[in-house]
């Protein structure tokens, strides 16, 4: 069931703003110190500061606010998440807890090929037969692997060594906390046209609750070409 607030991504994942600590004015006034002033609401003149700060790429008054995700994802996609170092994380433990049995199947119309070199590909769409193949064989390696996992946690085979049965299309469940300036980075990279169509989506949820809470700054970011200072 999709926890209340959440945005979907994919066949079952979501991204939900668990609570955030964020502001505009957390900029301004991570800024104005320089100069022992604060302001307890955004003006225009906040606005253009915020802009500035951007374009002239001084980062650290974006690094005065938190935002807190939780994420259900695949495993592949956690992997290429957890590369952002700049961020905390807690997951889901496949020693502790039993896996789950959901896992990525993509939509027909998200099953693609690849064509070009290494750094320069374009994914383009595969026939309907191939999409269908793709998914029926996805599925029957699911169904065969949780049910070697399941079988070996029977016989009495710790859940951290039966695991190994379990694909990367697994989903898992995680925590980030993460200030504005990094997400800007993670928006940067995973929402981009180069990044792998998955994260993306998830990507767009986390930018959706960022321009939420933080307007005048989301706004630079895109205004600035989507770089974070
Ligand atoms: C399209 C795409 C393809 C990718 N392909 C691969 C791949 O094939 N193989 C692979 O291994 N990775 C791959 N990555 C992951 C990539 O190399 C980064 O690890 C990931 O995007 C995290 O980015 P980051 O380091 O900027 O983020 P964070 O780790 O969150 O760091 C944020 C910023 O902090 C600074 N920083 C953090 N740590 C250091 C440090 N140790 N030294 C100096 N500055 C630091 C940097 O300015 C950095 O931009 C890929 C990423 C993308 C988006």
């Amino acid at each position: 069931m999709l926890p209340d607030g959440a945005i979907e991504v994919l066949d079952h994942g979501f991204v939900r703003l668990d609570d955030a600590m964020a502001d505009d004015l957390s900029v301004v006034n991570g800024a104005r110190v320089s100069f022992a002033r604060r302001k307890e609401e955004m003006d225009e003149s906040d606005a253009g500061l915020v802009r500035f700060l951007m374009r002239d790429r001084h980062g650290t008054p974006f690094e005065h606010n938190s935002f807190r995700f939780h994420v259900r994802a695949p495993i592949f996609i956690a992997r290429e998440w957890f590369r952002h170092r700049v961020g905390s994380f807690n997951e889901f433990s496949m020693r502790y807890a039993r896996a789950t049995d959901d896992f990525y199947v993509p939509e027909p119309e998200d099953v693609r090929t690849q064509v070009g070199k290494p750094g320069a590909y374009s994914f383009d769409p595969v026939t309907p037969e191939i999409a269908e193949t793709t998914r029926d064989e996805l599925t029957a390696v699911y169904e065969t692997a949780y049910a070697t996992y399941e079988r070996l946690v029977e016989l009495g085979v710790a859940r951290e060594l039966a695991r190994c049965a379990i694909p990367v299309g697994a989903y898992t469940e995680f925590y980030w906390t993460v200030n504005a300036r990094a997400l800007m980075n993670f928006i940067s990279l995973r929402a981009a046209e180069t990044a792998q169509r998955e994260i993306r989506r998830y990507a767009e949820a986390c930018e959706h609750f960022f321009a939420e809470r933080m307007p005048v700054t989301h706004a630079a970011f895109v205004d600035a070409g989507r770089v974070a200072p």
